[in-house]
């Protein structure tokens, strides 16, 4: 392979010594020059990646060699590059402390040529081995902590990793989340192996999208994934968390795995001064069987007999075509309040009269609908829904039939126009929750 033409940094405040420079390794050398120690370390900054040599003056007005070499120890991208000084002056004192200060070689002025170009193309030389040798460990490095296949953090990593938090800031509130997907052996069975790598990878991609830099996501596992939220405020957060992660992984909206893939979580909070990470997977791996116990796809937290979820969720019916209607509510409504999609007006009767299902409210969107809603307010009225559960109508503001046929059906609590004002939704969503009046 070609060798790219590598670029040489000439910092001199001589312009004659500048062109005998340039004479000499330009044919080489890509070049660039600077006349003072001020601008070499601004050129540095702005052009540190196109630099591979720096060949300095030590003697110039200003800051002068010694200044810049000084300055370039507390320069970490300027210390990989290589630098050789240019003097008239080679005593041993000048080339010692040129030396302790980080230089790589000398040449004396008036350069020799070809021993000029010689000295230098060894150092290129050594240097280009040199970050060879720091890439490939430092590829080792990541390679021997990363799970191949998801790009997570492995096994033994995350635990290095979450261990070393836990004993660092043992008295924040930390969590700790362990995750399994449900059924996995069936995806493997019905749909081969290569869709089971591929459900893997796309549950961590959503674990990875959902989580900040500073968490810890990690694959334990064949089908099991840990994250570790470090200083969390409050448990809600987490909870809401776990909720969104089901959503997600639920609606598949996006994602081209099997129909049925569902996740179950366990939840373990940290005690104050527990350190200890095996406890804390132990704790939060107990609450996760519990998940899977009470029937997966579910989040449970450590301590607490039934899964978080059943007990608290709110669950807000939504009937809708619209993909920008239900993106907009979900955005509007946040745990313990959960927009569950449907597909037909019969499924709200079977939510609400369940007795384990919490349905607060139900939206009804008429604003795509052809006949302006009236055959779905005529099916709604006949339910005598209206007083068990509030209905809130969607509805086009400039379709007047629309807004009409929904204030007719005497089925509706609410009326809320498209495009959708999340905040106004907002103010709202607290009053659908108690059954309050809705005005
Ligand atoms: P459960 O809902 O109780 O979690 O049941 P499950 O079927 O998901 O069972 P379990 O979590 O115990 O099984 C995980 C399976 O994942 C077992 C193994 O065959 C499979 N597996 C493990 N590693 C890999 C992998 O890297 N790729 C694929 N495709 N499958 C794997
Ligand atoms: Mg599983």
């Amino acid at each position: 392979m070609e060798q790219q033409r590598e670029t040489l940094l000439i910092v001199d405040d001589s312009r004659l010594q500048r062109a005998v420079l340039n004479e000499i390794f330009s044919s080489n050398f890509n070049i660039l020059e600077v006349s003072s120690g001020e601008e070499c370390l601004k050129m540095i900054e702005e052009k540190q990646d196109m630099i591979d040599l720096v060949l300095l003056d030590l003697v110039m007005s200003g800051m002068d060699g010694f200044d810049v070499l000084k300055h370039r120890q507390g320069m970490p991208e300027f210390k990989k590059i290589p630098v050789v000084v240019l003097t008239t002056t080679d005593t041993p004192e000048v080339q010692t402390k040129a030396f302790e200060l980080g230089a790589s070689d000398f040449i004396s002025k008036p350069a020799e040529p070809a021993i000029a170009r010689l000295r230098i193309g060894n150092i290129l030389k050594t240097n280009r081995r040199l970050n060879n040798i720091l890439q490939k460990r430092e590829e080792l490095r990541i390679r021997s902590e990363v799970d191949e296949m998801t790009h997570l953090l492995n096994k033994t990593t995350a635990e290095h990793t979450i261990s070393h938090i836990l004993l660092s800031s043992p008295e924040g509130l930390h969590a700790l989340f362990a995750i399994d997907i449900d059924n996995f052996k069936a995806v493997n069975d019905i749909c081969g192996h290569k869709m089971g790598d591929h459900t893997i990878s796309v549950v961590a991609g959503i674990l990875a999208s959902h989580f900040s830099g500073s968490d810890i996501v990690g694959r334990i596992g064949g089908d099991e994934f840990v994250v570790f939220v470090r200083n969390i405020t409050t448990k809600e957060a987490i909870y809401e968390k776990a909720q969104e992660l089901l959503d997600a992984i639920l609606d598949k909206e996006g994602l081209s795995i099997p129909e049925n893939v569902t996740i179950s979580i366990g939840i373990a909070f940290t005690d104050p001064y527990e350190t200890s990470y095996t406890t804390l997977f132990q704790k939060a791996d107990t609450a996760l069987s519990n998940s899977k116990k009470s029937g997966k796809q579910c989040f449970s937290e450590y301590g607490v007999s039934s899964p978080v979820s059943d007990a608290t969720l709110k669950n807000i019916l939504l009937y809708t075509q619209s993909r920008n209607v239900a993106s907009t509510l979900k955005f509007a409504h946040s745990y313990p309040d959960r927009l569950v999609k449907i597909s037909s007006l019969a499924e709200i009767h079977y939510a609400v009269m369940d007795k384990n299902n919490h349905v607060p409210a139900v939206y009804i969107d008429v604003s795509e609908s052809k006949d302006d809603g009236q055959k779905i307010w005529e099916e709604l009225s006949h339910e005598s829904l209206a007083q068990s559960v509030p209905i809130i109508a969607i509805c086009q503001e400039s379709n007047l039939t629309q807004v009409r046929n929904a204030i007719l059906s005497n089925v509706i609590s609410d009326l809320i126009f498209e495009p959708i004002d999340v905040e106004s939704i907002k103010r709202r969503v607290k009053k659908y929750q108690t059954h309050d009046d809705i005005s």
